[in-house]
């Protein structure tokens, strides 16, 4: 596994939003990063856009954790997503040490499969420090929504810690969030049909 990179430094990290408070995104309520620049591609992928490498903004690893601090009380963890996480490792590990260290769990999202990182030194320390890994490339053929988060049945969920367990995937549903700025300008997040939900809006 080579096309893993280091992140751009030990300290920063690009992404390309976040959105403090979501319930679409892992179990409960979570502070969530799409990190930006992913590599892998995948045919049919939803957020092609955060594909770029030097898209997105650029953010102090500790600047980020200040944030997600301010948040704490809302919250009961932090997801990684994007975009590939795992193309900014070193930081995505700072910043997953410092959350739990302040009780908050951490999911992370992967297109690599977890065959392709269990030799990675730099994997094995990230699994310190996280709950949850969901694995694998979106596989537009084998598009599936019955599983929480996920958009194919090829990936799937790995357990780091005993905060949660395989229950979560029966317990959660996919669900897709839908926000409206004073602008009127519509995002959406989550999982699911996103143009089925559009196309209801109209
Ligand atoms: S790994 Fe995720 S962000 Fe990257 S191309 Fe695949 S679906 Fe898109």
């Amino acid at each position: 596994m080579t096309r893993i990179m280091r992140g751009i430094s030990r300290v920063d990290i690009r992404i390309n939003s976040y959105i403090p408070i979501t319930t679409a995104e892992g179990p409960n309520t979570r502070f969530c990063i799409w990190v930006q620049g992913c590599s892998l591609h995948c045919k049919g992928c939803a957020n092609s856009a955060m594909w770029g490498k030097n898209g997105g903004t650029v953010y102090k690893v500790e600047e980020l954790i200040d944030l997600i601090k301010s948040y704490k009380d809302k919250i009961e963890g932090i997801t990684f997503l994007g975009g590939e996480p795992l193309e900014q490792i070193e930081a995505v590990t700072e910043i997953s040490k410092a959350v739990q260290d302040i009780g908050l769990s951490v999911v992370v999202f992967t297109g690599y499969k977890y065959s392709e990182l269990t030799g990675m030194e730099t994997f094995k320390e990230l699994t310190k420090y996280i709950d949850v890994l969901i694995d694998g490339r979106y596989e537009e053929e084998k598009q599936d929504f019955s599983r929480p988060w996920v958009g194919s049945s090829n990936q799937n969920y790995y357990f780091f810690s005993d905060k949660y367990d395989e229950s979560i995937i029966t317990k959660y549903k996919n669900k897709i969030e839908v926000r409206i700025d004073k602008n009127n300008n519509i995002s959406l997040n989550g999982m699911g049909n996103f143009k089925e939900v559009l196309e209801a809006m109209r």
